[in-house]
């Protein structure tokens, strides 16, 4: 097996791309991609400060390592979910690689912020735990992002990630979610930060392998509660798909960006309001995070 580019012995073959790379090539198309994805959606300019959220694992780091060898103003992000050994863990691994490149990290904990680490706020409000988690997080990172001046958040979501969020939208017709599936979502509001996906065009396997190459310490163990969840299903599914038609993931997430997303976008943009109880941003006269506080500390008490 070949390099493409140059010839030399590869150390990656890409199915869908029809290609092979030796490391440096593969480094190269890696970033690539990530310059195209910040291209072609206008994500951020080397002006603006960026906010990355990290979560100790290869993608988020991966892609963190990029912004910073593009010469792009970064800050990291951490989120304490409080979850056992992973949190501990997936922390650390931000530490180390935060300080190892002299990188600012920010962190913040769900326990400080809502009572309850997330085991505790699952058991207290019998919500799902992935559920209270994905909305603690969503609030957690713009928060930090509008309060420490940052006007866009980074996240580390591939292409595996975005096709699966994709397939699970268009099996239960997901019509809100449909309209706001895109690897770039502007700010509507003074208080909400953009929120983009550089890694949108690169597959889990792509980003593992880079991160190996460039020896980047990443926590390996997905998070417990990880188990058994429908995306995770929905994953091993189109892994299948991929195996029998390479490209099968790339054109049915391309697709709908560049022919159907449109269609699902409703006429009217949602207004936004400040919470009466912290001042962020919500639908409502009261976040749903606050309620979410709120009923932890009644269930608590
Ligand atoms: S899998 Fe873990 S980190 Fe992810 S949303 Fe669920 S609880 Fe949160
Ligand atoms: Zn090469
Ligand atoms: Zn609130």
């Amino acid at each position: 097996m070949k390099c493409r580019k140059c010839g030399a012995g590869a150390v990656i073959e890409l199915p869908r791309h029809n290609a092979a790379f030796c490391s440096p090539d593969f480094q190269e198309f890696f970033r690539k991609q990530i310059a195209e994805a910040i291209r072609k959606h206008k994500m951020f300019t080397t002006e603006e400060p960026v906010l990355v959220a990290v979560s100790g694992g290869k993608d988020s780091l991966a892609l963190w390592d990029v912004l910073i060898e593009t010469g792009y103003q970064t800050a990291g992000l951490y989120l304490d979910l409080g979850i056992f050994d992973y949190s501990v863990e997936s922390k650390a691994k931000c530490e180390a690689f935060a300080a190892s490149r002299g990188q600012k990290l920010i962190v913040e904990s769900v326990a400080d912020a809502v009572g309850a680490p997330i085991p505790e706020v699952q058991k207290a409000t019998r919500r799902p735990t992935c559920s209270a988690c994905g909305l603690s997080k969503r609030y957690l990172m713009n928060r930090a992002a509008v309060d420490n001046g940052y006007p866009v958040i980074a996240t580390g979501h591939n292409l595996d990630d975005e096709a699966a969020v994709l397939f699970g939208n268009v099996i239960h017709w997901q019509m809100d979610s449909l309209s706001r599936q895109s690897p770039a979502l502007a700010s509507t509001h003074p208080k909400l930060a953009r929120r983009v996906k550089p890694l949108y065009r690169l597959s889990e396997r792509e980003t593992a392998a880079y991160a190996f190459l460039r020896g980047i310490d990443y926590i390996v163990d997905e998070c417990p509660f990880a188990k058994g969840a429908t995306s995770i299903a929905h994953k091993q599914i189109l892994d299948r798909l991929e195996e029998a038609s390479p490209g099968a993931k790339h054109n049915f997430l391309f697709g709908f960006l560049e022919k159907a997303r449109g269609v699902f976008q409703g006429a009217e943009p949602t207004v936004l309001n400040e919470c009466a109880v912290c001042g962020q941003v919500t639908t409502g006269e009261i976040c749903a995070f606050c309620k979410l506080g709120d009923q932890v500390k009644r269930r608590r008490a």
